[in-house]
C-alpha cells in the first residue's frame, strides 16, 4: 500500500503515536495492522508472533505446556526478535528465523496455554514496551489496549463473527490442508475462550476502544477507517 502525502505537523505527530489493536484470533488485526502501519509509515509489531515464538522454544525443549511452573522457569531464556517493518515482519528465536514455524498447527494448539502464565506474560510485555519505545507504531494483540499500552492514542477492538473469521482463516491456508470450516470455527472458539478467560491480562477490548465489526467489511475499507481514525487523533491532514 501507498504511505500517504502527509504535512510536516503530521508526520511528527506520527513519530509519537500508538495504535493498540486488539482483538480475537482471525478478526483481521493482522492485515488490517499492517496495512495502516504502511500507509502512514508507521512501524508494525505483532505480539502473537512473540507468544508463538515463545510456544514454540518450549514444544523444542519438550516441555508440558500445560506445566505452567516449566513453562515460567523457561519464560526467560529464549531470545525474540520481531521486525517492525510492516511489508516484511521477520521473527527470529535464538537466532535463527521461526516465520514458518511458528504458524504450525501445533504452536497454535499449544501457545494459549503458555501465552497464559504470568511469568511469560512479565518477560514478553517487557520487552514489548521497549520495542514501541517513543512511539510511530501500530501494535497487534490481545491486550495492548488494556496493559501494554493503556496510554495509545488509539486503541481499535477488531471483531468478526465466527463464521467469517475461520472463513477467512480456512482461506489462508495451505492448498494440503484438509481442515473443513467448521473445524477451523471450533479451533478459533477454543482459543478465544481460553485467551479471553485466563487470569492474566485476558483477551478485552479497552472501554476508551473503538469497536470495528469487519464481518462485512472488505480488508480496504477497514484500512481506510483506521488511517482516518488515526489522522483525526493526531489532529493531521494528507497533502492529496
Ligand atoms: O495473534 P495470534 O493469533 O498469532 O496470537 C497467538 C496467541 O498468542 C493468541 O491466541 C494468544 O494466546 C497469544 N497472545 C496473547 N497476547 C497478545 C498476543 C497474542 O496472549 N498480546
Amino acid at each position: 500500500m501507498r504511505v500517504q502525502a502527509l504535512d510536516e505537523v503530521t508526520r511528527r505527530a506520527l513519530s509519537t503515536v500508538v495504535v493498540a489493536m486488539d482483538g480475537p484470533a482471525g478478526s483481521g488485526k493482522s492485515s488490517a495492522s499492517r496495512g495502516l502501519a504502511g500507509a502512514l509509515g508507521l512501524r508494525y509489531l505483532d505480539t502473537g508472533a512473540m507468544y508463538r515464538a515463545m510456544t514454540w522454544r518450549m514444544l523444542l525443549d519438550g516441555i508440558d505446556v500445560t506445566d505452567a511452573a516449566a513453562v515460567a522457569e523457561l519464560a526467560d531464556k529464549p531470545v525474540i526478535i520481531p521486525g517492525t517493518r510492516p511489508d516484511a515482519p521477520t521473527i527470529t528465536l535464538d537466532g535463527a528465523d521461526v516465520a514458518r514455524q511458528i504458524r504450525s498447527d501445533s504452536v497454535t494448539a499449544a501457545v494459549s496455554a503458555v501465552s497464559a502464565v504470568p511469568r511469560v506474560r512479565e518477560v514478553l510485555r517487557n520487552q514489548q514496551r521497549a520495542l514501541v519505545g517513543a512511539g510511530g507504531i501500530v501494535v497487534e494483540g490481545r491486550d495492548i489496549g488494556t496493559v501494554v499500552v493503556p496510554t495509545a492514542q488509539l486503541k481499535v477492538y477488531l471483531s468478526a463473527d465466527s463464521a467469517a473469521r475461520a472463513r477467512r482463516r480456512t482461506a489462508e491456508m495451505a492448498v494440503d490442508d484438509t481442515r473443513d470450516e467448521q473445524s477451523v470455527e471450533t479451533a478459533l472458539l477454543h482459543r478465544d475462550t481460553h485467551d479471553s478467560t485466563r487470569a492474566a491480562s485476558p483477551l478485552s477490548c479497552a472501554s476508551d476502544a473503538v469497536v470495528l465489526d469487519t464481518t462485512h467489511l472488505p480488508l480496504s475499507d477497514v484500512v481506510d477507517t483506521l488511517v482516518a481514525l488515526t489522522l483525526e487523533q493526531v489532529g493531521g491532514s494528507r497533502v492529496s
